[in-house]
C-alpha cells in the first residue's frame, strides 16, 4: 500500500504538465483501488467552482467543462465539510446534483476526499463504484492519505504551471507568491544557482537538438567515469578487492548497454540530457526501492548516487555557460552568504529563496544590503526561471514572472517612488537622533553579514550595536586564523575609532553553516548553535577572542558579546576564557590589555528571568528579538510553513519586552535592542514607547528610522502603549500602530 502511493505521488511530481498528471492520477487509482471510476476535481476560486480536471470512468468529454459550485452536489459537499464523505448510494443523497453530462449513472457507491493545502481547499478526488456499498477503512484510508500527500504536489504543481506559462514570448504576467522577506521593488533577470545534486530540483524538459544533448550527456558520462577511475586508485590501498568492484559496477552501468543506452533512448524522444537522466534514474532507482530482498533494495541508493554524479557534471557545465545579467535577481534553494559572494554587489538587484522564511538569515542579510528579497517560495524547478525576466516585490513577498513592459512600468514607477522616499530620510541623516520632544536615542548598525562594510557613514551613526563574526567563517573553507581574524576585526574597530563596537562570537548552527564543519541535527535552532558550540570548542573561542583583544589594542572601542546564552554557567564559563585568553595575550605582548565591556545576547526567555543575577555578572544586555520571538512562540524563525505566527509585534512578546525593560531600568542595567524589530518603523516606535533608548539596526534602516523619531513625541507613544499592549493579536498591534502613523501623516511617506 505504501509503495503504491509512493509511486502515484512520485508520478504526479514529476510530470511537468499538471493535465498529464492528473490523467495518470486518476488511473492510477482506479488501478491501485481497484474500483471502476476515479476522478480529480480542483477548485477555481475566482470561479468558486470545482473543474473536472480528469477521470477514469466518467465521460472523458466533460474535462475541462463540468464545473460544480462550491455550494452544489455531493463535491461540493466535500468541499465544505473539509472531510471525507463515504456513501452507498450517492444518487439518492439530498446533496446529489444531477450532471448528465457526466454520465455517472451506473455508479451507486461514491466516496469523496478533499485535497487540501495550507488549511485550503485544492480540489476533491473521487472514487465511484457500481455495487451499493460503502468503501471499506483500507479504501478510504488510502484515498485520504493520497490528498494529503497530494496537496503540496498538487499546490507546486500549479505553481509550476504558471511558473511555465509564463515563457517570454507570451503575453500574459505570471505571479508567484512567497513570503516579504526584505522590503523594496526591483526588476531584474533571473540568475539560478542550482544546488549541486538535487534532482528535485530539475524541471523535465524538451530539447530541439538530440545531438547536442547527446553530445552534452557523453562529455558528464566522460568526467564521472574519470571520477571513478582516480576515486578507485586513491581507495585501492584502502578497501578490500570485492568493495572496489562497485567501481567497475558504475562504469558498466553508464556503459551503452545499460542505463547509458536508456538515457540515449530518452533524448531521441526529445528530452534534454538532465530529463532523460532525471527519467531514467528515478524509473530504474524506485524498481529496486520495491524490491523484497534488502541487498537489491540496497542497489536503489547506487543508481541514485552514481545519477546524482552525473548531474553534478551535467550541470558544471552548464553553469559555467552563464553570464551574469546586468541586473541579477540570485534565485536559489536556499541563498547563502557564499552565494551572494559570487555576485558584484552593483550588479546584485533582489533575491529569492525557495527555502527559508522572513527572519531567516539569508532574509537578514537581503536587509543589510539594502536589497528586496522573497522567501518561502515553494519547491519549484528552479533551472526554469534562469534568464526570465523577474519582478521581485519584497513589500508583498511577491514575484512577476516576465512581467509585459505595461507592468514593468508600474513597478518602475513604485521604484522612483522608493527612490524618493529614501531621498527625503538620507537628506536628514546628519541631524540628531532625538524625539520631537528633544528625547535622544542611541542609533547603532548591525554589521557583518552583508559582503561589503556598511554603507551608512560611520559620523552619522552612534557605533556597531552588533558586529556578526559568523560571515568570514562561513565565507572559508577552514576556519580563519588568528591572524586573519586579527586583521578583519582591526579593520572595522578603526572605522568608528571614537565609538563602541560590539563584537558577538561566532554564532554558527541554525541555519548558519560552516561548509567544513557540519552539523546535522534533527532541531538546528534548539541544538547545537552560538555559545554552546563555541564553549565545546574553546580552542576556537579562545583564538576568536585572542584577535578580538589583539585589534584592539590602539583602539580600546571593542565590547565582546555573547550569543545564545540560556543559562549563567555558560556566562561565567565564557568569562573564564574571555579572562584566560587576556591573560595569554598579555603575557606574550608583555603590555596591560584594555578590558572590554562584556555583554549578553537576550533571545532565549530563560535568560530574561534571571536578570539580577546576569546584571552583577556583565557589563550590558542585547535584546535580539529574531531569535527571542522564535523561542518565545516555539516558531522556527525558518520554516515558511508556520511564517504567518512568527510575528514580533506578537502582544506576549511585546510584553515580555516591556517587562525585561521595566526590569532592566530598575536594574540601572545598560541595555539596547539588535534585532530586526528595531529597525522596523512600528517596531521602533513601540519599543520607543517601552522606554528604550538605545538600538542597532540594519544600515540601509538607519536613515528612515531616524527620520520617523524626528517626527514622534513620547507622550503621544506613552499613549499608544497600553493599547497595543491590551491587543488580543499582532494584526490588531499593527493595525493600531498604522492609526497612529495616519492620524500623524506619516504612514504614506513610510511604505513598509
Ligand atoms: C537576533 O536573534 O535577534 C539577532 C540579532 O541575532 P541573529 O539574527 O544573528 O540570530
Ligand atoms: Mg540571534
Amino acid at each position: 500500500m505504501l509503495g503504491q502511493l509512493r509511486r502515484i505521488v512520485q508520478d504526479v511530481a514529476q510530470e511537468p504538465v499538471l493535465q498529464n498528471a492528473l490523467a495518470g492520477l486518476v488511473t492510477s487509482v482506479k488501478h491501485a483501488l481497484a474500483t471502476e471510476c476515479c476522478s480529480v476535481y480542483l477548485a477555481n476560486y475566482e470561479q468558486q467552482h470545482f473543474m473536472l480536471m480528469a477521470t477514469d470512468g466518467l465521460n472523458p468529454q466533460a474535462v475541462g467543462s463540468i464545473a460544480i459550485g462550491f455550494s452544489e452536489g455531493l463535491i461540493g459537499w466535500v468541499g465544505q465539510r473539509e472531510e471525507p464523505i463515504n456513501l452507498a448510494k450517492a444518487h439518492l443523497h439530498p446533496r446529489f446534483k444531477v450532471t448528465p453530462e457526466v454520465s455517472e449513472d451506473n455508479f451507486s457507491a461514491f466516496l469523496g476526499c478533499p485535497i487540501i493545502h495550507h488549511r485550503k481547499v485544492l480540489g476533491v478526488l473521487t472514487i465511484q463504484q457500481a455495487a451499493e456499498r460503502v468503501f471499506n477503512e483500507d479504501e478510504e484510508s488510502f484515498l485520504v492519505t493520497l490528498g494529503a500527500q497530494l496537496a503540496s504536489v498538487l499546490a507546486n504543481a500549479e505553481m509550476r504551471q504558471a511558473a511555465s506559462e509564463s515563457s517570454p514570448s507570451q503575453t500574459q504576467t505570471g505571479q508567484l507568491k512567497g513570503l516579504p522577506g526584505a522590503p523594496g521593488i526591483a526588476i531584474g533577470e533571473a540568475y539560478v544557482l542550482e544546488p549541486a545534486n538535487d534532482f528535485n530540483a530539475i524541471s523535465l524538459k524538451r530539447a530541439d537538438d538530440a545531438d547536442k544533448e547527446l553530445a552534452h550527456f557523453y562529455r558528464a558520462v566522460k568526467i564521472t567515469k574519470a571520477e571513478f577511475n582516480r576515486l578507485a586508485e586513491r581507495m585501492s590501498g584502502h578497501l578490500p578487492p570485492d568493495a572496489l568492484a562497485i567501481f567497475d559496477v558504475y562504469h558498466q552501468l553508464l556503459d551503452a548497454a545499460s542505463l547509458g543506452r536508456e538515457i540515449e533512448l530518452q533524448i531521441a524522444e526529445g528530452w534534454c540530457a538532465k530529463s532523460a537522466l532525471k527519467r531514467v534514474v528515478e524509473k530504474f532507482a524506485r524498481q529496486f526501492d520495491d524490491m523484497d530482498d534488502p541487498y537489491l533494495r540496497e542497489r536503489g541508493t547506487d543508481i541514485r548516487d552514481l545519477g546524482q554524479r552525473v548531474l553534478n557534471n551535467l550541470l558544471d557545465t552548464e553553469q559555467r555557460k552563464i553570464k551574469l545579467p546586468e541586473k541579477v535577481v540570485l534565485v536559489a534553494d536556499n541563498v547563502t552568504a557564499t552565494m551572494l559572494a559570487e555576485v558584484p554587489r552593483h550588479q546584485l538587484v533582489a533575491i529569492v529563496s525557495l527555502k527559508g522564511s522572513v527572519n531567516s538569515h539569508a532574509a537578514i542579510m537581503a536587509r543589510a544590503l539594502g536589497i528586496p528579497a522573497v522567501m518561502g517560495v515553494n519547491d519549484l524547478p528552479l533551472l526554469h526561471w534562469q534568464r526570465q525576466r523577474l519582478i521581485v516585490d519584497g513589500y508583498q513577498g511577491h514575484i512577476l514572472l516576465s512581467p509585459v513592459d505595461a507592468i514593468c512600468l508600474e513597478y518602475q514607477r513604485l521604484i522612483s517612488e522608493d527612490a524618493a522616499l529614501n531621498a527625503r530620510y538620507l537628506a536628514e541623516i546628519a541631524q540628531p537622533s532625538q524625539s520631537l520632544c528633544g528625547k535622544a536615542f542611541n542609533l547603532m548598525v548591525n554589521s557583518g553579514l552583508a559582503i561589503e562594510l556598511e554603507t551608512t557613514n560611520p559620523a552619522y551613526t552612534d557605533g556597531v550595536g552588533l558586529y556578526r563574526t559568523e560571515f568570514p567563517f562561513i565565507m572559508r573553507s577552514r576556519f580563519p586564523t588568528e591572524q586573519e581574524q586579527i586583521e578583519l576585526y582591526r579593520k572595522v574597530l578603526e572605522s568608528y575609532p571614537t565609538k563602541p563596537v560590539i563584537m558577538r562570537t561566532l554564532d554558527v548552527g541554525g541555519d548558519k553553516a560552516l561548509p567544513y564543519f557540519s552539523i546535522v541535527e534533527e532541531n538546528p535552532f534548539l541544538g547545537w548553535r552560538g555559545i554552546r558550540l563555541t564553549l565545546d570548542h574553546p580552542e576556537i573561542f579562545l583564538v576568536q577572542i585572542r584577535a578580538m583583544l589583539k585589534a584592539n589594542l590602539a583602539i580600546d572601542n571593542l565590547h565582546i558579546l555573547l550569543p545564545m546564552i540560556s543559562d549563567l554557567a555558560e556566562v561565567d564559563e565564557s568569562l573564564r576564557l574571555i579572562k584566560q585568553a587576556s591573560f595569554e595575550v598579555s603575557d606574550e605582548l608583555a603590555i596591560e590589555l584594555p578590558r572590554p565591556k562584556i555583554g549578553v545576547m537576550i533571545e532565549v526567555p530563560s535568560i530574561m528571568y534571571q536578570l539580577p543575577e546576569l546584571a552583577r555578572k556583565v557589563d550590558f544586555c542585547s535584546i535580539g528579538t529574531n531569535d527571542l520571538t522564535q523561542y518565545l512562540l516555539a516558531v522556527d524563525r525558518n520554516n515558511p510553513r508556520v511564517a504567518s505566527l512568527y510575528d514580533a509585534m506578537h502582544p506576549a512578546v511585546l510584553r515580555a519586552l516591556h517587562q525585561f525593560n521595566q526590569q532592566a531600568q530598575g536594574l540601572q542595567f545598560p541595555t539596547s535592542v539588535c534585532g530586526e524589530l528595531a529597525g522596523e518603523p512600528a517596531g521602533i516606535l513601540l519599543l520607543a514607547a517601552m522606554g528604550y533608548t538605545s538600538f542597532s539596526m540594519n544600515s540601509s534602516n538607519l536613515a528612515k528610522i531616524k527620520w520617523l523619531l524626528r517626527r514622534v513625541e513620547l507622550s503621544e507613544l506613552a499613549l499608544l502603549l497600553p493599547e497595543v499592549l491590551a491587543c488580543q493579536s499582532a494584526k490588531q498591534v499593527r493595525q493600531h500602530v498604522q492609526r497612529f502613523l495616519e492620524q500623524k501623516q506619516l504612514l504614506s511617506q513610510l511604505r513598509a
